[in-house]
């Protein structure tokens, strides 16, 4: 192949662009250019190869109910678009039986295991290795009861080669001056990492692609045809030998123009995000339990994100989302301006929480990488490599049968 389209230029698209480039296929990327639209731009920063199980088991289905954002929890549904969730739903559930579980396990624990190697492989392919910072990450706990089960719950949890550690009363007094109160437990994940700046590692990326002759053109695909043509917007169209459509949760709709069904949702999280805060560095990305809540210190400020809403992925945002977060902050006493930047956007997911990565049977032109939902950042680095190998027709380093799309049939 020797030369390919990208509809997309999330962090699934940016980082295969640079990947493709850089093997020498001439590569053209097409995305409309709001950097907020999409998950990229506001998600929590965190490489988690620690998270190997998919969220599509019979635990987390017990559980809904008590996380509803009625009651307090994360787990939102929008009802406008009771269409688009009820089928995905059923579709979960049906990704819930043991075998599927077991499949999704091994699946993601085989796609996550060279998570850190692989980002930094990109990381200087992309010219700046400081992207990524081996930081670990804290889940943390202020209610004793609370931390008691916790603990229990991630000991009983498979987390591939991440090594957990609880820390000690003196290391949970790094927090003081960061919290309001002393935290009742912290369980420190040993071994994921961190970006430094979500948006700037893509902006790293895109611009080193542009630096080694990558094309980017700002424009929305309307129309996408197996013989790797793309219909334009603008009422242009660009040809090349091969398709990627890594447009995050917007891929479904291109999917059903090649007569691919993709069960993909939106599954939005909100972030408050503020450049005024008192977050040291050396404090790692912290999962507040209780809370359902990230916070992470970025460059640019320290954020807070959480929330699982399914509906449409553009649909408008609910500003009550972003006042909990911050009542969630106030309440912590966590240092964070009072009128923050505020974002939501969709996390792009499937049934089984399992990436689509693959070349389509039907139409040996297409290739696909979207679904990442909850950890897009971690595997973009192995998905662009993945997809690398794809578009060279070389065995790919995994296998990579479990993301074919065709699972859903
Ligand atoms: C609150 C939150 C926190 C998160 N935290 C983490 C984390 O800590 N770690 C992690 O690994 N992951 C995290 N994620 C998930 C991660 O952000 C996503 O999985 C990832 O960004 C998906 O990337 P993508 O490129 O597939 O999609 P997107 O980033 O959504 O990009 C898709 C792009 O395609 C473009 N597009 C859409 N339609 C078209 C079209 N027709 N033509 C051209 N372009 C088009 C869009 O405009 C967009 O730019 C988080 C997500 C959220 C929402």
């Amino acid at each position: 192949m020797r030369s390919i389209l990208i509809i997309g230029g999330g962090l699934i698209g940016a980082a295969s662009a640079l990947r493709l480039q850089h093997a020498g296929v001439r590569t053209i990327l097409i995305d409309p250019g709001d950097q907020r639209r999409g998950a990229s731009f506001g998600n929590a920063g965190h490489l988690g190869p620690e998270q190997v199980m998919p969220w599509s088991t019979w635990a987390n289905v017990s559980g809904a109910a008590g996380r509803a954002f009625g009651l307090g929890g994360a787990l939102d549904f929008r009802w406008r678009d009771i269409g688009l969730w009820t089928p995905w739903s059923l579709a979960f559930l049906q990704a819930c039986a043991p075998a599927r579980v077991a499949a999704s396990h091994a699946a993601l624990s085989a796609i996550l295991e060279d998570t850190m190697p692989a980002w930094k492989r990109l990381a200087a392919l992309a010219g700046d290795a400081g992207i990524v910072r081996d930081h670990g990450h804290m889940a943390l706990w202020m209610n004793p009861a609370r931390a008691d089960a916790g603990l229990k719950a991630w000991a009983r949890t498979p987390v591939g080669k991440v090594r957990l550690r609880e820390w000690s009363e003196a290391e949970l007094a790094r927090y003081e001056g960061v919290l309001r109160a002393r935290p009742a437990a912290g369980l420190f994940f040993e071994g994921p990492g961190q970006v430094r700046d979500p948006q700037g590692a893509r902006d790293a990326m895109l611009a080193a692609f542009e630096a080694k002759g990558g094309e980017i053109v700002t424009d929305s695909a309307v129309r996408v045809h197996e013989d790797g043509r793309v219909d334009l917007a603008s009422g242009m169209a660009r040809q090349a030998d091969a398709l990627l459509i890594a447009a995050g949760a917007w891929s479904r709709p291109l999917m059903a123009q090649l007569g691919v069904h993709a069960p993909l949702i939106g599954e939005r999280g909100y972030h408050v995000h503020s450049p005024e805060h008192a977050w040291p560095e050396d404090l790692p990305t912290t999962f507040f339990e209780e809370r359902t809540m990230v916070v992470s210190r970025f460059d640019s400020g320290l954020r807070a994100t959480s929330f699982i809403e399914f509906g449409a992925p553009g649909a408008p945002a609910d500003a009550r989302k972003w006042a909990r977060l911050e009542g969630h902050l106030r309440a912590l006493g966590v240092r964070f301006a009072a009128n923050p930047q505020r974002w939501v956007g969709p996390r792009p997911a499937l049934p089984d929480y399992v990436p689509a990565i693959g070349r389509l049977k039907r139409a040996p032109k297409v290739l696909y990488a979207f679904g990442h939902a909850h950890l897009g950042l971690t595997m973009c680095a192995v998905t662009a490599e993945l997809v690398l190998a794809l578009a060279e027709d070389k065995a790919p380093a995994l296998d990579i049968a479990p993301y074919a799309l065709e699972r859903f049939g």
